[in-house]
């Protein structure tokens, strides 16, 4: 058992809308206990509503201007402005992540860590957070899900007819990803002395974005499916137990921050349904000879492959067109080491019946039902996120209406008492502690928290170099 506990968890909850808990509170005990016993407002969000940015704005207090981590096209290595965890090192604080977007093992004192799942390197540190990487990574959970929900209660009711149906599926397959994170998450700080710990849980926004349709089928015309209906409200209160099992091993005197880094609400009917490239074995699809992998981060497939291949593939797609026709299918983006691309605007919303289409791509006929899947994308990303804070000091059951995503970072290091940056973006919301607490912990300032930011080889480039030794390329 570790001697030291954090003095602070942050709970990250993707695309978490207040308004949602809230309506929904006498069913989510952990979060109502949160609200209760704490201060709680819409957290705003930062257009545009793109989550490696707003995370990294999150846990800098900066502007993305500043922080230059603008979208899912921005290194690590790209960040000009510290991390609260960096922050924090300067007083030999340690600190352990779980799944904090754009985070990096290497950043200082971070002292357990696993990457979030825009990183698909099984890398984890130490070794036995390992396997939670490789179980949601490899996709063995998906294929384990019956086998391995014998061991967790809350889902042994479902019954094994719902196998067939794959959006019954996709909630059960994160309620499950987010038991197993909360797991390890409890593992690390049992064992691994910090002062700060994150874990950050994604399957509200993942399961918003596909299932609202269900909470309003009338809306989008769709037919209504019953057994869907409170899909949604089934990952909330997952997300509850997962929180309520965190609360039940800190002490009572840690600070607790629960935050989202935008919401979410229907989507306008318009851009409901859509076309999507399929990542997997896309470069055999289109009959490409050479070697290389394709992997999707948000609407964007990157691929990794040689340099020759680079460049090779780089005019093959900007040449695509649908056949018989001069549009192009793809937006091709390329610098020095990256080749990644898109679907064009218009192949991804106005053409309805693409995948019946032919392509030429490469000089060569090919079907787009190989390439390309039609999905329905009922939630979309909204300014008012949630924010929960509980702890020493803070109020209880009190609304704070508004604060900002820029605000947390400031909010963090004034409860560790250290000396707020004056070049933060976000400011103290003082009003959410007692005056007693605000005259006994004054709040201080100094100039600017400078960095060197440019670290040693971090877990991920290494895994980068294995995976490319290994296809033969290094
Ligand atoms: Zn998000």
């Amino acid at each position: 058992m570790s001697s030291r506990f954090p003095k602070v968890v942050l709970i990250g909850v993707d695309g978490a809308s207040l308004d949602f808990i809230k309506k929904n509170i006498k069913r989510l005990p952990a979060f109502k206990t949160l609200i209760e016993n704490g201060a709680s407002g819409n957290l705003l969000s930062n257009p545009p509503f793109v989550s490696p940015a707003l995370w990294v704005e999150i846990a800098t207090g900066k502007k993305r201007d500043k922080t230059n981590i603008r979208g899912f096209f921005s290194k690590k290595t790209d960040r000009k402005e510290p991390f609260i965890w960096e922050i924090l090192s300067l007083t030999s604080l340690k600190s352990g992540l779980i799944e904090y977007l754009m985070a990096d093992d290497r950043d200082r004192n971070i002292q357990f860590f696993i990457p979030s799942w825009m990183e698909s390197n099984i890398y984890a540190k130490p070794d036995f957070l390992i396997p939670y990487k490789q179980w949601t990574e490899t996709h063995l959970v998906r294929r384990n899900l019956f086998k391995l929900m014998n061991f967790y209660s809350f889902i042994k009711k479902i019954k094994m007819k719902f196998q067939k149906n794959k959006d019954i599926w996709q909630v059960l397959y994160y309620q499950l990803r987010e038991e197993l994170k909360t797991n390890a998450f409890i593992k690390a700080i049992k064992k691994i002395p910090v002062d700060f710990a994150a874990v950050s849980f994604y399957a509200a926004d993942a399961i918003q974005h596909s299932h609202l349709k269900y909470t309003d089928p009338e809306y989008f015309g769709i037919r209504p499916e019953p057994k869907l209906k409170e899909s949604i409200f089934d990952i909330y209160r997952a997300i509850d137990r997962q929180i309520r099992k965190i609360m039940n091993i800190i002490p009572k005197n840690t600070y607790i921050i629960i935050v989202s880094d935008h919401g979410q609400e229907k989507t306008s009917l318009d851009i409901f349904q859509r076309n999507m490239i399929k990542p997997a074995n896309f470069l055999k699809n289109i009959e490409y000879s050479g070697e290389g992998n394709t992997y999707a981060l948000g609407n964007t497939i990157h691929i990794q492959t040689i340099p020759e291949n680079r460049k090779d593939l780089e005019s093959i797609l900007r040449d695509a067109v649908i056949k018989d026709s001069d549009i192009n299918i793809f937006n091709v983006f390329s610098s020095e080491n990256e080749l990644s691309f898109s679907l064009k605007n218009e192949c991804e919303r106005k053409i309805p019946d693409l995948i019946n289409k032919q392509a030429v791509i490469g000089g060569k006929v090919i079907n787009l039902k190989k390439l390309i899947k039609q999905v329905e994308l009922s939630g979309i990303h909204s300014k008012e996120g949630t924010f929960i804070a509980t702890g020493p000091g803070i109020k209880y059951d009190f609304n704070i209406n508004e604060i900002s995503i820029l605000d947390i970072a400031p909010l963090m290091l004034y409860m560790y008492s250290m000396p707020l940056d004056k070049t933060f973006d976000g400011k103290l919301r003082t009003e959410i502690f007692t005056q007693e607490f605000l005259d006994k912990n004054p709040v201080s300032y100094v100039d600017r928290y400078d960095f060197d930011l440019t670290g040693s080889e971090s877990g991920e480039d290494k895994h980068l170099e294995e995976k490319l030794k290994n296809l033969g390329y290094l």
